[in-house]
């Protein structure tokens, strides 16, 4: 483990905490719900999927087993907020007859799961690519994988730790290899790089407001030392 790159990682997380505060991640009453979330945020914006998510609420339609057994054609237009509507709602139908057919509608039975195991059962499904696996089993499942976004790509290569353009794999293992495995940390960690990727490190970013741009005066972004 790179003593130097753990301590780099560990402090910008604090600096990023210290700036936002804990972020309270993921925003869902249940875990359905945060599973579902990580379906309908696929390509939208998280204010999208909300509206998708209380559409479903709203309409009695947010339980496993109804959507399990529900025509695609009465979920799409309770998600068309989300956008992709119509595939989306395949998704989520295959995921809940999944869910309770394979995990009897219980997230203590996915967290029961070998970790490995359970991320290639859920990228077996359709639809279901890296980062909504990786969200499912570190916010649902607590499990200790390193969610990786456009945002973290985005803000970790401007800072110089990644090359621009990083895999999801190569970023996932940046943090990875150098932290300890911590369902908590990561969760936070996570969350603080949306935040900063979404009101700061945009793609214009706004580097004077940055808490990251320098940290305790030895660690600066590549892009926001200027
Ligand atoms: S200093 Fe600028 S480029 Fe670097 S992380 Fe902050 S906002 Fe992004």
């Amino acid at each position: 483990m790179a003593a130097t790159l753990t301590e780099d990682l560990i402090q910008i997380y604090d600096a990023l905490f210290a700036a936002f505060g804990h972020q309270h991640w993921w925003p869902a009453k249940t875990p359905f719900e945060t599973m579902v979330g990580a379906i309908l945020t696929q390509n939208v914006s998280w204010t999208n999927a909300a509206q998708a998510i209380a559409n479903l609420e709203d309409a009695g339609m947010l339980d496993p087993r109804l959507l399990a057994e529900a025509d695609t054609a009465d979920i799409a237009p309770l998600i068309v907020p989300s956008r992709y509507y119509n595939q989306k709602a395949e998704r989520i139908r295959e995921f809940s007859r999944v869910y309770v057919r394979e995990f009897r509608a219980d997230p203590a039975a996915m967290a029961a799961m070998e970790t490995g195991e359970l991320r290639e059962r859920l990228l077996a499904l359709r639809g279901f690519g890296k980062e909504t696996t990786d969200t499912i089993l570190l916010y649902v499942c607590e499990k200790p994988v390193f969610v990786v976004d456009a945002y973290t790509r985005r803000i970790f290569s401007r800072y110089g730790f990644l090359p621009e353009g990083a895999s999801y794999d190569l970023t996932q293992r940046l943090f990875a290899e150098n932290l300890e495995p911590d369902a908590e940390l990561f969760n936070d960690y996570h969350a603080q790089i949306v935040r900063l990727g979404n009101t700061i490190c945009k793609r214009s970013p706004l580097c004077d407001r940055c808490p990251i741009r320098e940290v305790r005066g030895t660690l600066r972004c590549a892009v926001g030392r200027g």
